[in-house]
């Protein structure tokens, strides 16, 4: 069946695009089996493009999809653990946490039962079909890999408070498009699934659930004011909250920190089980075709056990391989066509839907993106990784937090035609995009003004540890357009 959620496909609910039907497939907490893997890929190989993408909730999108997926195959996806139990809810956001839980040296706890409780807890309450398709939660762990100010309608985020370990709240409130804020309520793990269903229940007790626009929580959290929200929810506890004298609020890792933070998951990474490994492996914009899967299906069986996870950097982690088989595994990645370097400009590069799958979208996002990293991998070389976002238009679904360099989709009139292009947005301050730095820029000219950029970059930078973005900001961009050439294409 066709969704009625145009905006939310799930496996139950395909959504049309224009490269054919889209079907998307929870993965709670991005870990899949091996088996999972050899089912999906069967199923793009006989319905779709022959591909799959991850999403930047760790989902999976089948693409190209001609006669629509039939029922005994939507059974078997369910039976293989590939659908909720229960189609209803199949819509409601991934459930969302660090790809590196119960195996991340640092975390304070791991949270994978968190997210399989959940998950049990949704297809139990077919109620929560209710629920706006947004409705997303996340549970971060507190170790190196932090999902936490991802943005999420609610996060729980471990941390140690007089020796003990709790769940501080975040809830999304205010602007739309900041992380989720510190409620000042410490839970102890077993409050938390209460304390969510709560929150879902306060939620349906508020919303018109006949109306085909959900309210988002954000929304509900503002009209009520979140003090009366959570007022409501106490009320529902058999517990008392635990308030805590002081807040932690959620900021993006600053850019300094990217490639120490954000993309530290790629590469080679000793696990908190002495003696194993765990490799991140670059999907390039999030895609694997279906040989790849297989090949790295076979990979976790032969070398690792058995899962791989699914990050919402739309990349992907092979787990528990023992250390003498590190290097093999490199061989066989490499054998596959793809790479394990966080310096890879593929590592760091996102794009939306773009023309092809987003009525919305001026350009084509995926495509431009990949020609732009085809050009610069011969031409640049990157010691950390520099964040470039493709967005076909102001919504900025793949990433919400800020890039080194956001380039938006818009078309150009010239010469009586009309052309794709993009206005070139750097840096990291309030505004949304960064700042404008050109505009108008037609795609035919974009390869050579970013390797101009980037170039500029490594030699003016103030040391190897500056990013792209703080290297900006320390610009005006009249200065800028003077270090990045003389540029003709400085339209601004
Ligand atoms: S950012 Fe805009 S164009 Fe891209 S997928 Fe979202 S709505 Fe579509």
């Amino acid at each position: 069946m066709l969704s009625e959620f145009a905006t939310c496909p799930g496996l139950f609910y395909a959504t049309s695009a224009q490269d054919g039907i889209l079907s998307r497939i929870r993965i709670p907490g991005g870990i899949i089996s091996s088996q999972q893997c050899r089912a999906i890929a069967d199923i793009a190989e006989q319905h779709g493009g022959g591909y799959m993408d991850v999403t930047n909730r760790a989902n999976l999108q089948i693409r190209e999809i001609c006669t629509g997926i039939n029922a005994e195959v939507l059974k078997y996806l369910q039976d293989m653990g590939l659908g909720s139990r229960n189609p209803v809810v199949d819509h409601i956001r991934n459930i969302m946490t660090s790809p590196t839980a119960g195996i991340d040296p640092q975390e304070l706890i791991d949270t994978r039962p968190f997210v399989q409780s959940w998950d049990n807890y949704i297809a139990a309450h077919p109620a929560l079909s209710a629920l706006s398709a947004k409705f997303s939660i996340c549970f971060d762990g507190g170790g190196i890999i932090r999902v936490c100010d991802r943005l999420n309608d609610i996060a729980i985020a471990a941390v140690l408070f007089d020796g003990n370990i709790y769940f501080r709240l975040y809830l999304s409130v205010g602007e739309k498009g900041q992380p989720p804020s510190d409620m000042g309520i410490l839970l102890l793990p077993k409050e938390c699934l209460p304390v969510l269903a709560a929150l879902a229940d306060v939620y349906l007790a508020h919303s018109n659930t006949t109306s085909q626009r959900r309210l988002r929580l954000l929304e509900l959290l503002n009209t009520l004011g979140y003090e009366n929200y959570l007022q409501e929810v106490k009320q529902r506890l058999p517990f008392s909250l635990l308030y805590s004298e002081t807040r932690e609020d959620l900021t993006p890792q600053p850019p300094s920190l990217q490639g120490e933070g954000k993309y530290q998951h790629i590469g080679i990474h000793p696990q908190r089980q002495q003696g194993l490994f765990y490799i991140g492996v670059v999907l390039p914009l999030g895609r694997l075709e279906s040989k790849q899967i297989r090949g790295l299906a076979d990979l976790a069986t032969k070398y690792g056990s058995g899962s791989l996870r699914l990050t919402p950097w739309q990349n992907l982690l092979l787990t528990d391989i023992p250390q003498q088989w590190v290097g093999d595994v490199q061989n066989e990645i490499a054998f596959l066509g793809l790479d394990f370097s966080a310096t890879n400009i593929k590592s760091a590069l996102v794009a939306c839907s773009g023309i092809k799958g987003c009525a919305a979208s001026a350009t084509d996002t995926k495509g431009h993106a990949l020609a732009l990293a085809k050009y610069l991998e011969t031409r640049v070389t990157l010691e950390h990784p520099v964040n470039i976002h493709f967005s076909g238009c102001e919504k900025s679904c793949a990433q919400h937090s800020k890039s080194d360099i956001t380039l938006l989709g818009v078309s150009i009139e010239a010469d009586n035609e009309t052309v794709e292009g993009y206005h070139v947005y750097v840096g990291d301050n309030k505004q949304k995009f960064g700042r404008e730095l050109y505009k108008y820029v037609t795609f035919a000219e974009l390869p050579t003004l970013i390797e101009q950029m980037l170039q500029v970059y490594k030699i003016q930078r103030l040391n190897s540890n500056e990013s792209f973005g703080e290297f900006t900001n320390r610009y005006a961009i009249a200065q800028l357009h003077q270090l990045f050439n003389n540029n003709p294409k400085s339209k601004i």
